[in-house]
């Protein structure tokens, strides 16, 4: 019991970061940095990298129907739900290498340090690497997570295509083919775990300006994209006098106001970005007849969007300096809340070394916010540079990550011990 509690003490820090140096060169930049598109020749090398690292383990290794690859270390009952630890191999086109490889790596620092006690456990261990979580290849991402937990069908998943017109079941039937010749067992159908932990980079610039090393993290804010488009009528800039315009950006700019003044009476938490705007004609001396924008908004809590959404809908069913607005939701991905329990657990195994550790609510989507719909799910955060991610300058300092594997270890230990 006492070994498995304290799990976190026996992760071996040097052999976890040369398992971070080996990832890092597969699919590597030069100078520095990574690219590891989903389902390239890289990212198969990477999955197969990971299935001989657990065999050294005593690992089985399996793979299902989207190519997401799985490593067990069998419980004395193997009948158990296993715990599932992991993240994604896969990268930006010009990445860096802590982005997803940490929290798979994490899971094989846990595998090895079960290994190296030979401590027993009742219930099985699994550590997982999502295929393409980035979506950079084949949009959209998380699809990996996302079918294994029932929140997208294959179909739609494998007739993706990427810029090249290469098919997303094509690129799987490779690494499929590949994970085959490499006697990894075929496992189709997805299963309940016991639960899921996940350690990411924040992405973000919070606990590097706490000087934390790494905090539980309680959910994943939700999005509302919308589309905009402002109808004006196009005139000679110089001949019509204001009474007699309807001018596009005007409208546009009246109502974007009226928007950012709606989102102003919410808590600091919001996140509202127009990110595209366009203008027709686009001319210099024509009033613009038409403005078409989009909107980016993002909370943590569910009934500020849905409150949100239905003042944003109200201002688009107004006429704005005699202009008249279509407002269309392009997509809405509902917050989810992690599992408080869960949470609570990593949260006190991150205390042991962080006293002063907040709990985070992502800005970012991670597969965990798929597989929160399946079973118990919560994340693990950890301080990367000045929060640059998704580009070769992605760093993390070494001690701050063995902090955080080693509060991972222990988050496991304690679920193990259960
Ligand atoms: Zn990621």
């Amino acid at each position: 019991m006492n070994d498995l509690t304290s799990l976190g003490a026996s992760v071996d820090g040097q052999r976890f970061w040369d398992d971070m140096l080996d990832q890092a060169k597969i699919g590597a930049l030069s100078p520095r940095g990574l690219r590891r598109l989903a389902l390239d020749d890289n990212d198969n090398r990477a999955r197969l990298w990971l299935v001989d690292r657990g065999r050294e383990l005593g690992c089985e290794a399996y793979y299902d129907a989207m190519g997401n690859v799985f490593l067990r270390r069998e419980g004395q009952d193997p009948s158990l739900a296993p715990l599932l630890i992991g993240s994604h191999l896969d990268s930006q086109p010009s990445a860096g290498s802590y982005d997803g490889t940490l929290g798979v790596l994490a899971g094989l620092a846990v595998l090895r340090a079960l290994h190296k006690g030979e401590i027993s456990h009742q219930r099985p261990v699994e550590v997982v690497s999502w295929t393409n979580e980035e979506g950079a290849r084949f949009a959209p991402g998380a699809s990996g997570s996302a079918w294994f937990a029932g929140q997208r069908e294959a179909a739609s998943i494998l007739e993706a295509q990427d810029d090249d017109g290469s098919r997303f079941a094509d690129a799987l039937a490779t690494c499929n083919e590949q994970l085959e010749a490499h006697q990894v067992h075929y496992r189709p159908e997805p299963f309940t775990p016991y639960a899921f932990l996940e350690l990411h980079i924040e992405q973000g610039p919070v606990l590097e300006s706490m000087g934390v090393p790494a905090c539980a993290v309680k959910g994943i804010q939700g999005v509302n994209w919308y589309s905009v488009t402002v109808e004006g009528q196009a005139n000679h800039a110089g001949t019509t006098p204001e009474h007699a315009r309807r001018d596009a950006f005007t409208g546009a700019h009246a109502l974007i106001t009226a928007l950012r003044g709606a989102v102003a009476e919410h808590d600091e938490a919001v996140r509202f970005t127009i990110g595209k705007f366009a203008l027709e004609p686009n001319a210099t001396n024509t009033i613009p007849q038409q403005a078409t924008f989009s909107i980016d908004l993002r909370h943590p809590s569910a009934a500020v969007l849905a409150s949100l959404d239905e003042r944003f809908q109200r201002l688009g069913a107004e006429q704005w300096s005699g202009c008249s607005v279509e407002l269309t939701a392009s997509s809405r991905v509902a917050p989810v809340e992690f599992d408080s329990h869960l949470v609570e657990t990593l949260d006190s195994s991150v205390k042991r070394y962080a006293p002063h550790a907040p709990q985070l609510v992502s800005g970012a989507f991670h597969d965990a916010i798929h597989l929160a719909h399946r079973c118990p799910t919560a994340m693990m955060f950890m301080p990367c540079r000045a929060g640059i991610s998704h580009h070769p300058d992605e760093h993390i300092e070494r001690e701050d990550a063995e902090v955080a594997v080693r509060a991972m270890a222990d988050t496991a230990g304690s679920l193990l011990a259960r």
